[in-house]
């Protein structure tokens, strides 16, 4: 289980929102949601990995005592770069490693151990990306996400938002991704996409079904109706290796946790009852357990 903790701000420029909320919503996943996070994977007894983004981390403090509690009883903080840049794989060498090192260092001081673990904004990564993360000993990356299904409705939703000029803050990755591996690979130096033969850095893809390549994640679990849902966490869990990919604000509480309007109108999974989102992560976490699943966290995945 992977929970990437991205604040209201990144979807704001996912939906090319404007100037992103300055209250309390403005620190709602970490302070409202990874709290709920917490309670579900302790009802279960799952250690899961928190991917975080070190800005965020300086800028409040009542999160990172969160974090820090979480990373006590045994999850794991992971880096998420220092500001969820979405052309991060496109920026140069230099920045790239900038990004890395300042939520490396923030990261580590929460944690209270280095990050062994890294996902870039927007799933997109590139050669360098893993030279750099290699070069620091991080033991993998999780930023491939081989869904064909998942890309194409992506595209199709930015080149609607490009039409009525306003374009999306987040971009579209390489559609080499798509023919990755399904399972855990040591990425081939110079093509992150494919595996190699080394003994380097992991590459652990977040998880899509065989075949069609559905993407298996918080929000399409949150939003499927429950036989979808239960097809697809089943056909996941016949794969020895199931890397959950949540969100912090797939338990978010819309009106409870004061996420503006506007934000609701675009994203889905908002407008479901927390009550409905948590029963489906419950129901999935169940499952797991009844097909004797064991839970990891992804630094702890062998290969
Ligand atoms: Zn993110």
């Amino acid at each position: 289980m992977s929970v990437d903790l991205d604040a209201i701000a990144c979807y704001y420029r996912i939906h090319a929102l404007g100037d992103p909320p300055t209250d309390r919503a403005r620190f709602a996943v970490l302070r409202r949601c990874l709290p709920r996070f917490a309670e579900l994977f302790a009802r279960h007894g799952v250690r899961a990995t928190f991917f975080v983004v070190g800005a965020d981390l300086e800028e409040d403090a009542e999160g990172r005592a969160l974090l820090a509690e979480l990373a006590r009883a045994g999850h794991e903080l992971a880096n998420h770069t220092h500001t969820h840049p979405y052309d991060f794989a496109r920026l140069g060498r230099a920045e790239i490693a900038a990004e890395i090192d300042r939520a490396h260092a923030a990261v580590g001081a929460c944690a209270g151990s280095a990050p062994l673990g890294f996902r870039a904004p927007g799933y997109e990564i590139n050669a360098e990306v893993i030279e750099l993360l290699a070069e620091r000993g991080y033991r993998y990356d999780s930023s491939v996400f081989p869904s064909a299904p998942y890309y194409g409705a992506k595209a199709l939703i930015m080149a609607a938002m490009r039409l009525r000029g306003r374009p999306s803050g987040s971009f579209l990755g390489s559609p080499r991704a798509l023919l990755a591996p399904r399972g855990p690979y040591r990425p081939r130096p110079g093509s992150p996409y494919r595996r190699g033969d080394g003994d380097g850095l992991i590459e652990l893809p977040i998880a899509v079904t065989p075949i069609a390549r559905l993407h298996v994640i918080g929000t399409s679990l949150i939003l499927a109706p429950s036989w979808l849902r239960r097809h697809l966490v089943q056909v996941a869990l016949r794969a020895p290796f199931f890397n959950l990919e949540l969100h912090g604000i797939d338990l978010a509480d819309a009106q409870a946790d004061e996420i503006p309007p506007r934000l609701v109108a675009r994203q889905p999974d908002l407008r479901r009852p927390l009550a409905h989102k948590l029963a489906a992560l419950d129901e999935t976490l169940t499952a797991a357990r009844a097909a004797g699943a064991r839970f990891v966290t992804l630094a702890q995945v062998e290969v």
